[in-house]
């Protein structure tokens, strides 16, 4: 067995795999893995011995080390192994109308903003594209008989820094297992080249900006990706992104006791968000261990929603899902150092940040 799955190879590489079946079978397979989110041993419609052959042949992508459900139900977070022994989570949310997957698309984060439990923990590698479409079938696997309606990248890691196997993982959710593009949302802490690349694609996805302060001097503390890309150079990424794709912006704001919720930060949130039309998602910051400060308190935060919105901004306050088995925002850490573990040449980020 090789530590490749199934899920890593393209049309073409499975058709190599398969290269003494008949023609068909490539495409039996490739409907069986992303259309009805089967395992090899479950496609019946291929002969035993192949289905052996592919179920001996490649690893799975993703192994379950633990799954926890919230007390209410509406919440399932796993914690995956991958086949070097590295971790990473994801996080399924079933609402009334709709049935959400969080995805990670990093073990671990470069990023460094210090309010983020994964941000705490740095770097270990990027996900391969299957190991990111992987978590996408699995909570399809498990919301059954309900659908998978949306995809969120706003698990674990920064996508737009391991944009190319981003990109082919949310390629393949769209055409090969039929998600739309408007159900789609790709959440960066800012990454300007990466969101102009974004702009240009042939899928109109949907952008989050994880901007938690609206001037320099603040975000530069908060995410230090903002000494790199400042505000104003982030406004006309996003600008042009709205505009190409035609699709909502919003920004995700988590609320810092006394640090970004004062009156003069919904001022300056309200003046950036209405430039850009942008939608703005509040949350109360999410206890995490390397952060001391705590979230707004509800007053506050009802406060700093009723500020923007007299100010002719469209805001929602975000409902925290999950917190009770540590799978709110900003809570994705793997906490327990998987065996094995070891420091990875790989590079951070991938080429987009070198442009
Ligand atoms: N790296 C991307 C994708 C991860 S999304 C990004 O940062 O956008 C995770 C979201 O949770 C981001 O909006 C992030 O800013 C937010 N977040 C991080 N730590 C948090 C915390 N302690 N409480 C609430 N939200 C948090
Ligand atoms: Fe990385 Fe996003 Fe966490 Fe920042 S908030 S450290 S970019 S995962």
């Amino acid at each position: 067995m090789t530590p490749t799955s199934l899920l890593d190879l393209d049309r073409d590489q499975l058709a190599a795999a398969c290269a003494d079946e008949p023609p068909y079978r490539v495409d039996q397979i490739w409907r069986g893995l992303y259309e009805r989110a089967a395992r090899p041993a479950e496609m019946t419609d291929l002969p035993l011995a192949l289905r052996r052959r592919l179920s001996e042949d490649f690893a799975p992508a993703l192994t379950e080390i633990t799954r926890r459900t919230s007390a209410d139900g509406g919440t399932v977070k796993w914690l995956w192994r991958l086949h070097d022994d590295r971790a990473v989570e994801t996080v399924l949310m079933h609402y009334d109308e709709r049935v959400t997957v969080c995805v990670s698309t990093q073990a671990g984060c470069a990023m460094g903003c210090g309010f983020c439990a994964t941000g705490q923990a740095g770097f270990e590698r990027h996900l391969s594209t299957g190991e990111i479409v992987a978590q996408v079938l699995e909570a399809r696997r498990a919301a059954a008989p309900r659908r998978v309606s949306n995809v969120v990248f706003m698990g674990m890691g920064e996508p737009l820094a391991n944009y190319d196997r981003t990109w082919a993982a949310i390629e393949r959710i769209h055409d090969d297992m039929g998600i739309s593009a408007r159900h789609i949302t790709v959440s960066t802490v800012g990454l300007v080249p990466g969101i102009e690349r974004l702009a240009t694609e042939r899928l109109p996805v949907n952008l989050a900006v994880s901007l938690h302060a609206a001037d320099d001097e603040l975000r530069d503390r908060l995410v230090p990706v903002n000494r790199r890309w400042p505000l104003e150079e982030l406004a006309r990424a996003c600008e042009h992104h709205r505009v190409a794709t035609g699709r909502r912006l919003s920004f995700e704001w988590a609320l810092i006791d006394g640090v970004n919720d004062r009156p003069d930060d919904a001022r300056r949130l309200a003046a950036y968000a209405k430039r850009l039309r942008a939608h703005v998602n509040l949350i109360p910051l999410n206890p995490t261990p390397g952060w001391p400060t705590r979230g707004t308190p509800p007053a506050g935060v009802r406060a700093f929603r009723d500020a923007l919105a007299r100010r002719g901004v469209n805001v929602t306050v975000r409902r925290n899902r999950g917190a009770d088995i540590e799978a709110a925002c900003g809570q994705l850490r793997v906490e327990r150092r998987p065996r094995n573990a070891r420091a990875t040449s790989e590079t951070p980020t991938d080429s987009i940040l070198e442009r």
